[in-house]
């Protein structure tokens, strides 16, 4: 890893992470085969730049596809994983495995605006950016359920300390020496949107219009969408333990000063009233435990995988990349 040499246009992969994407595949890719050439064209990028669709283990025909194209296009070319593991492990399977300068990863399904790519291009050859984040300008073509809880989940975050872009999904340019440093960050749970920032070196956002799917439906459903939302806060961030942690005390002193109420009720010929209170007490300190112990449990699942270390992904195939089908 050392500061780029390079001379003349930088070679440019663009990772598409694909996972059962028949519909959209064909259109994703001569839309951003145009996008290529023409950026080809006018010298930005060098003529070994490539797309690298990542066959994230799909069931349908995205791979027969993505073998296809690779056949007839030169610059196509296709990673297969052993099975499906998800956009983030997709994507950075994409970005560890695939060959370039710089790389910029997108969803198949281009909700993202393809022309994006040509800033982000030009912001790393003129200002030297290692790392340029796609930021939507609007969340128009989203439902007010998503806006509000987007907003509200960018909010916890950063009340929690971790530093993420707002409004930035996945579609960025990386250089070759800031995926280097993605590289070493060996977590299995991923949430690149987190550990990119964590990088460092020369930044930008490019600010973009994000539309529908154009076809196919979402494959991040609200449980996963969840499950991704729950990883940021947990990968990131010991603060909820911390919170828990002053709850406890806030409560202790609570139940101090209730016992001392209490006692003095007793000393001084009165009672304090049975049941309801004791119940009360009991439930809602009941709760607040197990809460707690679930959280604890949360971290220590995660410490469980962590500490195993598994493999993230396996490569199964490999296909329009010359200089590695040669090697096998
Ligand atoms: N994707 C993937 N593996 C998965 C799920 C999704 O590689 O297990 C890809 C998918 O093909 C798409 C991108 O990740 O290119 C984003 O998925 P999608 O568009 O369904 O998510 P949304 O935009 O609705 O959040
Ligand atoms: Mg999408």
């Amino acid at each position: 890893m050392g500061i780029d040499k390079r001379s003349g246009p930088p070679e440019l992969c663009i990772v598409v992470p694909c996972y059962n994407e028949e519909e959209v595949l064909p259109e994703a890719q001569s839309r951003l085969l145009n996008e290529l050439s023409a950026l080809v064209a006018d010298g930005l990028v060098n003529n070994a730049s490539h797309i690298l669709f990542v066959d994230d283990g799909s069931k349908d025909q995205t791979w027969s596809l993505i073998e296809n194209a690779s056949r007839t296009e030169p610059q196509v070319r296709g990673l297969k994983l052993s099975r499906n593991r998800g956009h983030q492990t997709a994507v950075l399977a994409g970005l560890l495995e695939g060959q370039g300068d710089i790389f910029i990863s997108i969803d198949a399904d281009l909700q993202d605006d393809i022309t994006a790519i040509r800033q982000m291009v030009i912001s790393h050859i003129e200002d030297g950016t290692d790392v340029v984040y796609g930021v939507r300008a609007g969340r128009s073509s989203d439902t007010a359920f998503k806006r509000f809880t987007a907003e509200g989940y960018y909010r916890l975050l950063s009340a929690l300390g971790v530093e993420i872009v707002f409004n930035h999904a996945d579609y960025r340019l990386m250089s070759q020496r800031a995926i280097s440093a993605l590289g070493e960050y060996r977590e299995v749970h991923l949430f690149l949107r987190g550990l990119v920032p964590l990088i460092g070196f020369k930044t930008a956002t490019i600010e973009y219009d994000r539309s529908e799917r154009f076809a196919g439906e979402s494959k991040y459903p609200l449980r996963k969408m969840l499950s991704l939302a729950w990883e940021g806060v947990t990968s990131f961030s010991a603060k909820p333990l911390r919170i828990i942690s002053i709850a406890g005390i806030v409560i202790s002193m609570l139940a101090f000063l209730g016992a001392l109420a209490a006692i003095w009720a007793s000393l001084t010929g009165g009672t304090v009233e049975g049941w309801a209170s004791l119940v009360v007490a009991v439930a809602i300190l009941g709760g607040i435990q197990l809460l707690a112990i679930g959280l604890i449990g949360e971290y220590l699942g995660k410490i469980y995988n962590e500490v195993k270390a598994r493999p993230r992904y396996f490569v199964d195939k490999i296909v329009g990349d010359e200089s590695q089908t040669l090697d096998d």
